[in-house]
């Protein structure tokens, strides 16, 4: 089954890659609805932010207070909001960083590393840069593990959604 999913990754990877050249032609910063300039991207956020979300950076393990959160709500990108994950799909990893066994779907998207033990999430509204997706997650739902930091990630209760 495994095997199976990565081939047809592959294979989708291959083929989106054709039908952008041929079709397209347009550079990667264009297929993200939300795009700003470097400079934006400074002022817009934190330093931490900026180097966590902007230049792939990685916070330190248990730096994170997202990482006691338990109730029932949703995690949005730092940097646009989009909706990514959900507290249903946040488990214990014991990692120090706040972990999923998936997302949103559609709303993130998964990058191939040259590292075939894990994949780099980005946001799909504005491709800044959450974490990485290892294959040593829970067996008995998806297997894999969103490891996301923090600092790329604001979180909204559902209790707090209903009091608006
Ligand atoms: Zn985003």
């Amino acid at each position: 089954m495994k095997y199976l999913l990565i081939t047809v990754l592959i294979v989708s990877f291959y083929s989106c890659h054709t039908e952008a050249q041929e079709e397209h032609k347009s550079s990667e910063i264009s297929e993200f609805e939300v795009t700003k300039s470097e400079a934006e991207w400074k002022k817009e956020l934190t330093t931490a932010e900026y180097q966590i979300l902007r230049k792939s950076g990685t916070e330190l393990s248990n730096s994170s207070p997202l990482n006691n959160i338990h109730e029932p709500g949703t995690f949005v990108c730092t940097a646009c909001e989009n909706p990514v994950y959900k507290t249903l799909n946040k488990f214990e990893s014991g990692t120090g960083w706040p972990s999923f066994d998936q997302p949103i779907q559609g709303h993130i998207k998964l990058i191939k590393s040259n590292n075939l033990n894990y994949q780099e999430v980005i946001c799909a509204k504005c491709g800044s840069h959450l974490g990485h997706v290892f294959n040593d997650g829970p067996r008995d739902t998806t297997g894999k593990r969103h490891c996301i930091n923090g600092v790329a990630l604001n979180f909204i209760s559902d209790k707090k959604k209903l009091e608006k």
